[in-house]
């Protein structure tokens, strides 16, 4: 049969059973022949022997190519997703979002789901994957955190600073507001403007932590803070539109009180739910005193200092005093659930605690067990 029309007249002659069937039959080959392609197109890759212009050649585009390049090492790794599309079980489409979201652990999982939903909500998983903010992100934007300083020629000192929302610019924006707020004039005289009062108050607190720091002072505990996480429709966690991956609530538990709200895809807020203190100021100043100083190897910080969880509550680790250190605000920053570094051991003793680095494999065994507990 070499004419479409002619063939499609033959066809009319079918039942419509017979039509349907016929049909789901070619379509499933179709795809059993499309992840044989895929599999050769994997091979001819790692060969690095793919025609000088594989789109081209293809008749796809560049962006395609590649992606079709990704599905198949995929489809390598991943044996039921591979199954399934060898079997012709998934549309291109179906498996296309099944690839890019699939890894080693939960390729059985994905490939049952991708076979009984639709490709339009698997691009939605999809997306909504891609745009989860991701741990490494977070950790990225901190270490942007910069303040420079200089001296002009005419003996004033300059400087500028970056701090991201989510480490630490909330604070700081919202001591300094407070802070100014508070230099109020004398009676019959007017404000100071707002830079001069903000100037006034950096030097105050470049006056205090010098104090501070010259004294034998005791451990003290850094004030607790005030976090307003919003939770939007699909689930995401934001602080002041900022994307928040889930280590990074996590970690700010034990020494904030968290407000949490939801909101629209407007920004308003649904549902508000009463702020949450999960360590009370209690428990953090007996963990302090107890402690007396960082818990970090050889750091001696002994102001204001926080309250870290040994095993995160996102690791199904619990409030208790045997689970919390007291450690300084840098080393928080590199400690589990958010950086690279876990500190574990009997926090009662003195010499109590090993300092070690974190695998990705057990950062990812630990979230699921932590998974499985909140259950
Ligand atoms: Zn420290």
């Amino acid at each position: 049969m070499s004419n479409f029309r002619d063939l499609c007249d033959e066809l009319r002659c079918w039942d419509t059973d017979r039509l349907r069937d016929q049909r789901e039959g070619e379509l499933r080959e179709a795809r059993c022949h499309e992840a044989r392609a895929l599999a050769m197109l994997r091979v001819l890759d790692e060969r690095d022997a793919l025609a000088k212009d594989p789109a081209a050649r293809d008749g796809v585009t560049e962006t395609n190519a590649k992606h079709q390049r990704d599905i198949a090492r995929k489809l390598e790794q991943l044996s039921h997703l591979g199954n399934a599309a060898l079997n012709g079980d998934l549309s291109p489409e179906q498996l296309a979002s099944a690839a890019e979201l699939a890894d080693e652990h939960s390729d059985a999982e994905i490939t049952a789901t991708a076979k009984r939903t639709s490709p339009l909500d698997l691009q939605k998983m999809a997306r909504a994957e891609r745009a989860k903010p991701r741990r490494e992100d977070s950790v990225a934007r901190r270490v942007r955190r910069s303040l420079r300083k200089w001296q002009s020629a005419d003996g004033f000192l300059c400087g500028r600073f970056e701090l991201p929302m989510e480490h630490g610019g909330a604070i700081v924006e919202g001591f300094f507001d407070l802070v100014a707020e508070r230099m109020t004039p004398a009676t019959g005289e007017a404000w100071e403007p707002l830079e001069r009062r903000q100037a006034d108050v950096l030097l105050a607190l470049c006056e205090m932590e010098a104090g501070a720091e010259n004294s034998e002072s005791e451990a003290t505990v850094g004030a607790r803070v005030d976090i307003h996480v919003d939770i939007t429709l699909n689930g995401e966690a934001t602080m002041c539109g900022v994307p928040l991956p889930d280590e990074w609530v996590h970690a700010a538990r034990a020494n904030a009180r968290v407000h949490l709200r939801v909101v629209d895809d407007n920004g308003n807020v649904i549902a508000e739910d009463r702020a949450r203190t999960f360590v009370s100021h209690k428990r953090r100043r007996a963990i302090v005193r107890r402690d007396g100083r960082c818990r970090w190897p050889g750091c001696n910080r002994r102001l204001r200092l926080q309250v870290h969880h040994l095993h995160p509550s996102s690791w199904g680790g619990a409030d208790d005093t045997s689970n919390l250190a007291a450690v300084c605000a840098y080393h928080h920053g590199l400690l589990v659930p958010h950086g690279d570094h876990v500190l574990e051991g009997n926090p009662n003793q003195p010499d109590g605690l090993v300092l070690r680095l974190v695998t990705a494999e057990e950062r990812r065994q630990r979230r699921l067990e932590g998974m499985t507990v909140a259950v």
